[in-house]
């Protein structure tokens, strides 16, 4: 049975970490948040020892291990920018680190996580869980068969659009400098699972953005082009998705047909967990592309709309 700690208990999605550890057969020894709202560990370790502040943590981190309680892995949910500052503390005692997307705002972060995975031993994992998604991998297993006997690329459009509410833009997900905005935040997802499966970022463009809001914009891969549009607004949701009362829309078609992926998206951080403590998971060079990608997207001017477009977008 291995020992875990966790970063960020009090948010939406730790008890995803918890679940994953407890299916897994672990046991969480010690958990901090700043917010004492924690009622839901509870329902999987209500033995955890809980800390609001990070010095006293740490103590207690220090004194388990001096007293030979080794913490093998700490997770990590805590809001984006801290991200690589977490990673170093598990790291540096002695844990391995379970972090969640995007692993790091900028892709030097990912370097100076690499010279500490060597100066350490340790291992730095991330959450990419639709790379373990049933579909997605009968997909990149379609592509690597069919690919080679095609004589042009596919084209693909992805089209995420999932009404958030005014507190979004009051809390860190709403502070670019924390989040990154909505192409890090909530594109990094599709953006590594689509380099994943489609090769390398030839070329990018944005033709249109409000960083925290909605972005859209056109990617060259390898093996496909993909028409991107990512958006927070529910105004922007199709008008038959908003009839029927939903909040969200997402799709993606390839070469016109539809991916079908929108179940099985519940117990993957457990999946996720499972290949790590195999000897598996997705480490620092797996994260590299897709932060590398939603970097210049974040840093690049905008050509408005042209005729590589998404269409939904240019209404
Ligand atoms: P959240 O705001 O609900 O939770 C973050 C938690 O971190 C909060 O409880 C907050 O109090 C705590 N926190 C903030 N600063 C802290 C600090 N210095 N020390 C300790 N705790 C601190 O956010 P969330 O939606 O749970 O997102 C957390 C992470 O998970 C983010 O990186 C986000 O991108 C990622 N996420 C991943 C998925 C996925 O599908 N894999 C989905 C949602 C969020």
């Amino acid at each position: 049975m291995k020992n875990f700690a966790l970063i960020g208990v009090a948010g939406y999605i730790a008890p995803r970490h918890m679940k994953a550890i407890k299916d897994t057969g672990n046991k969480l020894v010690a958990a901090l948040d700043r917010c004492d709202s924690v009622g839901v560990l509870d329902n999987f370790f209500p033995d955890a020892d809980f800390f609001t502040e990070f010095e006293r943590f740490d103590r207690h981190i220090d004194k388990l291990r001096r007293r030979g309680t080794k913490i093998d892995y700490v997770s990590i949910c805590s809001p984006n920018y801290l991200h690589d500052a977490h990673i170093r503390f598990a790291l540096r005692n002695g844990a391995d680190a379970i972090c969640e997307k995007p692993l790091v705002l900028n892709p030097w972060n990912l370097d100076a996580l690499s010279d500490i995975e060597e100066e350490t031993g340790k291992r730095v994992y991330n959450i990419l869980q639709l790379r373990v998604h049933p579909s997605i991998l009968e997909l990149k297993k379609r592509v690597e068969e069919e690919y080679p006997k095609r004589d042009k690329k596919y084209n693909i459009d992805l089209t995420y659009i999932t009404s958030r509410g005014k507190w979004y833009f009051i809390s860190w997900k709403g502070d670019l400098n924390k989040s990154g905005g909505v192409a890090t935040n909530i594109g990094i997802h599709f953006f590594d699972m689509l380099i994943w499966i489609f090769g390398n970022v030839q070329h990018q463009e944005v033709h249109y953005s409000e960083p925290l809001r909605k972005m859209t914009g056109y990617i060259e891969l390898e093996r496909a082009n993909v028409r991107w549009f990512l958006s927070v607004d529910r105004k922007d949701l199709p008008e038959e998705i908003k009839q029927k009362g939903q909040r969200t829309y997402r799709s993606i078609t390839f070469d016109g047909e539809e991916i079908e992926f929108s179940g099985g998206f519940t117990d993957l951080h457990t999946v996720v967990y499972q290949n790590i403590l195999d000897g598996n998971g997705f480490g620092i060079e797996e994260a590299r592309p897709s932060i590398e990608l939603v970097y210049r997207i974040r840093n690049i001017k905008p050509v408005g709309f042209n005729e590589r477009a998404h269409p939904l977008a240019v209404e």
